[in-house]
């Protein structure tokens, strides 16, 4: 249950929420404006225990005014409004559909109306919905990071020039659950491209290099390369790290390799797939997360 703050005398079904990041828990602050007069609030839910609940879960009780400076909630209100998404849907890069801060409406019905329209007009890449609304073009003020990060960065992603490296934007992609990384992945290159991209990350001997391509390639999951597709230069990469791997306690690295190298079910692809792996292609699946663990070492 989430309530919705008190901004201005209008009817509060008028009041949507300024650009916002995933939010599947329904806590942290959020900018409200009202479509009707302009008036706009920040504000965060107000938790409470539940009681002699024995996980220690929080509910929502009503929410309080985040204090900002006038120049901040100017500058976060003058984001697009997010469009409610329909029921089962995410506030996430495919879902995310917007009205310009500056449009005005008579009454519900009319931004029912214009929400519909929004939707329908819904253009294929996230930075597009949200350029067709209008972003602010000036940077943020001072004091905007603290609460609001994540539309800090946002604004910092849209100023990236369109020949940004792969490599900037997938730094930018952790987690792929707010707006900079949203427009960070529209801007990525063909998957066949980025598959050098990454393989390239996979090989440098810097762990967070590593550690970073190896994330991204979990946010990319929600589109998987099926192990036979894998481009040769990702399945070397992968084959090339499970064997630099080999005997050390990376148990978290492992395991995301082999999730990509699942192997095929029927023979011959299972054999296809060894083929390209190399001569040594039973040791690397033969690599067992868990094994370390057994022997008594501690668990990473
Ligand atoms: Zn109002």
């Amino acid at each position: 249950m989430s309530f919705e703050p008190d901004v201005c005398g209008c009817p509060r079904p008028l009041l949507r929420r300024c650009l916002a990041a995933e939010n599947l828990h329904g806590v942290g602050q959020r900018v409200m404006a009202c479509m009707s007069c302009g008036a706009s609030a920040a504000v965060r839910d107000r938790l409470e225990d539940i009681p002699d609940d024995e996980r220690g879960c929080q509910r929502v009780v009503g929410v309080d005014t985040v204090p900002l400076s006038a120049a901040v909630l100017a500058w976060l209100s003058s984001w697009p409004r997010l469009v409610p998404p329909s029921a089962g849907e995410f506030w996430d890069a495919n879902h995310s559909t917007f009205l310009p801060a500056s449009l005005r409406v008579a009454d519900e019905a009319e931004l029912a109306q214009l929400e519909q329209q929004a939707k329908d007009q819904r253009l294929a890449k996230y930075e597009a919905r949200l350029r067709a609304a209008g972003v602010p073009a000036e940077p943020p003020p001072p004091g905007t990071e603290a609460l609001f990060s994540f539309v800090v960065r946002a604004w910092q992603t849209l100023q990236l020039p369109p020949d940004t490296e792969p490599e900037v934007l997938l730094g930018r992609m952790k987690g792929l659950n707010e707006p900079s990384a949203w427009i960070a992945a529209g801007r990525l290159p063909p998957r066949a491209e980025l598959a050098h991209e990454l393989a390239e990350l996979l090989a440098r001997p810097s762990d967070t290099e590593r550690d970073l391509a190896l994330w991204n390639l979990e946010s990319l999951r929600s589109t998987p390369l099926g192990a036979l597709q894998l481009p040769d230069p990702l399945l070397a990469a992968f084959a090339n790290l499970l064997r630099s791997l080999a005997g050390e306690e990376k148990i978290r690295e492992r395991r995301l390799v082999l999730r990509w190298l699942q192997q095929p079910r029927d023979e011959p692809d299972r054999l296809a797939l060894r083929q390209r792996l190399g001569a040594d292609a039973d040791a690397l699946f033969d690599t067992d997360p868990f094994a370390p663990h057994r022997a008594g070492k501690p668990f990473r």
